[in-house]
């Protein structure tokens, strides 16, 4: 029995590194599962941040001081807790078939900058839902440096604001706050050209950005999902093959794969 289950999973990773071998203008979809590997909790899971604290939206934080108190609070939790954390294999893989040529886009719903600072170049990255990596001005859209901002506020409890007077707040997306238009158009644009799309450790229940692979599957690219749980895509016509498992430990040994051979 185990030995077939093995055998089955071998089955599986000797297709991706095919497919992986075989792409050329490579999609890579990420989730919450890539980032786990550097020790950023799935905010979403069981154990997810927001079974123990409420959001704050963005329509709340525009128009009341006690959220956005809130809100930087909340994000100094997390500046000080994940401020050292450090890209994966996984990210790791994802910038080594970038180098070979063979990735077209990188499309993030993670938060944490762990794909920038693993070294994939900007001009393929989209960070759909923002980056912790900046500051943003909702004023005059100005961005810097998280750290003196964080500093400001533990020191003072009040939540900083910009010379132009405008609201500072890091440049994630909040919830009841838009996407941006420019990234989605990036990344539906990234993934009409594909010719391979991967979806990474996403369970794919978080619309628009889900759809972004799908654009891709749609134009005729063949789609891979790898997740450690269920994802609201299987099942889909669409999914060319599905591995379930962790994919710190599927990804990068099917990239080495893909890349020697
Ligand atoms: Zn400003």
């Amino acid at each position: 029995m185990r030995d077939s289950m093995e055998r089955k999973m071998d089955d599986k990773a000797e297709k991706l590194a095919g497919y992986l071998r075989a792409g050329r203008n490579i999609l890579i979809f990420t989730g919450a599962g890539v980032s786990t590997g550097s020790g950023i909790p799935d905010f979403r899971g069981p154990q997810g941040v927001w079974k123990k604290r409420q959001p704050v939206y963005y329509h709340d934080f525009m128009r009341s001081e006690a959220a956005r108190l809130e809100h930087w609070d909340y994000k100094l939790e997390g500046w000080e807790a994940f401020r050292e954390a450090r890209p994966n294999a996984t990210h790791d893989a994802i910038v080594s078939l970038e180098r070979a040529g063979k990735v077209l886009a990188v499309v993030t719903q993670n938060i944490d900058g762990l794909h920038r600072l693993a070294g994939t170049a900007p001009s393929r990255l989209v960070e759909l839902h923002g980056t912790n990596s900046f500051i943003e001005c909702q004023t005059c859209g100005r961005r810097s440096d998280p750290q003196p901002h964080f500093e400001y506020f533990r020191r003072t409890r009040k939540p900083p604001l910009c010379d132009c007077g405008g609201f500072l707040k890091p440049a994630t997306i909040s919830f009841g706050q838009n996407l941006r238009n420019e990234d989605l158009e990036r990344a539906s644009e990234a993934a009409a050209k594909a010719d391979l799309v991967v979806a990474l450790g996403s369970t794919l229940s978080v619309y628009p950005a889900a759809n972004i692979p799908l654009i891709a599957a749609a134009k005729g690219a063949p789609y891979v999902v790898i997740n450690r749980g269920a994802t609201d895509h299987d099942g889909l016509p669409e999914v060319a093959l599905r591995i379930e498992g962790d994919v710190g430990e599927i990804f990068p040994p099917a990239v080495e794969g893909a890349l020697a051979g």
